[in-house]
């Protein structure tokens, strides 16, 4: 863990003995998004279905397979898919292949992105410490 007046970092560690769920947030007192890092062992579904009233849920997963439903539609996901819900709907997903599946969970207020990347960023002249 590192901690200036302007950034933190935190880790959960390595993801591939990583277990259960981690939020974030409070570790790097993010004020944008709750980021949460999640394992499904081998046919496991999270033990709930949940909606959010405000934020949109943007799922990456990192690795495994399995299925992912919000409402009544169901798809199969895998590495690499990245998956956004919005609000006030019915979501969970469930680990179907041999490995766990690892994911990686961005909750931020729907409709809160103004700009990003280029439309935000600037390139400025630093100097280089790395
Ligand atoms: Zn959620």
């Amino acid at each position: 863990m590192n901690k200036g007046s302007r950034y933190a970092h935190a880790t959960v560690g390595s993801l591939h003995g990583f277990e259960g769920k981690q939020f974030v947030k409070d570790a790097t007192g993010a004020t944008s998004c709750e980021i949460s890092f999640g394992t499904l062992p081998s046919g496991a579904a999270v033990p709930f279905f949940h909606s959010h009233k405000e934020n949109e849920e943007n799922y990456i997963i990192l690795s495994g397979a399995g299925r992912f439903q919000v409402d009544d539609d169901v798809f199969e996901i895998s590495e690499g898919s990245v998956i956004r819900i919005s609000t006030n709907c019915d979501r969970n997903l469930k680990c179907t292949s041999a490995e766990p599946m690892t994911y990686i969970c961005i909750q931020a207020k729907e409709g809160s992105l103004g700009g990003y990347t280029m439309t935000d960023a600037e390139i400025t002249e630093h100097t280089d410490l790395l």
